[in-house]
């Protein structure tokens, strides 16, 4: 039976769910859901992701994390952690390009929280020479210093969507007519939590609630708070998410969210100021990822390694840098969130 149809009937029996249940469900079904039954990434999956772009994101990202970890006196035994590692391609460069840090790679034990098993078995293949570990929640992140990246991973969270009306509230449900899923409407009601949002909002305007960011940067801040570290958070999004940003990817085409659930990529912009607002460690200002990069020095990376290449390749890397960097491309639409203990530098490339 297809997830459309458990689903339908589902709602047919018990009334219509939250959007938020919905793209649980679409995403992390243990036999339908998106995640768990594929590798989604790539020219012959449904999108690409930076670190699969290039091989100069992950080293630059690789190259932060390890001047973090200088600067903090090198501590012996840390944790390398990432959320939502996709094909583990992130990983691998930012490991190759740590190589060369005296110490770095004697002190760190590789965390990889992922909730699907297609990608768990990938990433066991990419990182087989590193040993990695698999949690399946921050919470059982060990208690010492934490080394943290997260891309395209707040995207992918379920979010709730809520309609304003007059000062309350109506909450986008998805229920059925006839044979297809429908958004609808919840009645309305007073939602204390978003009462910020009553003053940069009109009637109808819609907003997004992500439940379970705040709680996973909750716990990866103590840490950072508590034994030292840095966590770069990588997405797109915005310091505030207003109106419906929900996108459905399949086949590098965007579709239709409510049709085919677990066929598609199902995600939503990220909220940066909400992240803040649950960080108890200093943060950094949210940073378009092409002026990051720029710091980081992708543009004397590329010219390095552009020199050995010649042609369609040569053509492909300088796409690649454009691609990564450029405002009309993923330089602007993409932020980057640093998180950091009190009193330290914040990751380079990254401003207080
Ligand atoms: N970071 C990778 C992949 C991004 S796709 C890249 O940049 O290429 C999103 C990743 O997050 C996938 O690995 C997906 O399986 C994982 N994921 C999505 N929701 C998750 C959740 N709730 N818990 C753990 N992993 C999740």
């Amino acid at each position: 039976m297809s997830l459309q149809r458990i689903l339908t009937d589902r709602i047919a029996a018990t009334g219509p769910i939250t959007l938020a249940d919905y793209m649980s469900e679409a995403l992390l079904h243990p036999t339908h859901g998106y995640y768990t039954t594929r590798d989604p990434l790539g020219v012959a999956g449904d999108f690409t992701t930076a670190p699969e772009i290039s091989q100069m994101f992950g080293e630059l990202i690789g190259l932060s994390l390890a001047q973090s970890w200088l600067d903090q006196g090198a501590p012996a035994a840390i944790t390398l952690a990432e959320l939502g590692p996709g094909r583990g391609t992130l990983m691998a460069d930012i490991l190759r390009a740590t190589a060369r840090v005296p110490g770095f790679h004697a002190a760190l034990q590789i965390v990889l929280i992922e909730a699907s098993p297609a990608l768990r078995a990938v990433q066991a293949t990419t990182l087989q020479d590193h040993a990695p570990r698999w949690l399946d929640s921050v919470h059982d992140l060990p208690d010492q210093p934490l080394y943290l990246v997260a891309n395209e991973f707040f995207d992918a969270l379920p979010v709730h969507q809520y309609q304003r009306d007059g000062d309350r509230w109506r909450e986008r449900m998805v229920g059925v007519e006839g044979d297809r899923l429908r958004m609808g409407l919840g009645p309305a009601m007073p939602q204390p939590a978003l009462a910020h949002r009553l003053e940069d909002t009109q009637q109808d305007d819609i907003v997004e609630v992500c439940p379970s960011a705040s709680p996973m940067i909750d716990t990866i801040s103590a840490r950072i708070r508590d034994h030292g570290g840095a966590a770069l958070i990588i997405d797109y999004g915005d310091w505030r998410s207003l109106g419906d940003t929900l996108q459905a990817l399949k086949a590098h085409q965007t579709t239709d969210p409510l049709t085919d659930p677990g066929t598609a990529d199902l995600t939503t912009h990220v909220d940066f100021e909400a992240l803040t607002q649950a960080a108890n460690c200093p943060f950094t200002r949210v940073t378009p990822q092409g002026v990051f990069l720029e710091r980081l020095g992708i543009t004397q990376r590329a010219q390095a390694l552009a020199e050995t290449l010649h042609d369609a390749p040569l053509e492909a890397h300088v796409a690649a840098h454009r691609r990564l960097t450029h405002p009309a491309e993923m330089g602007n639409l993409f932020k980057v969130l640093g998180l950091y203990p009190q009193g330290a530098t914040p990751p380079p490339g990254l401003e207080p």
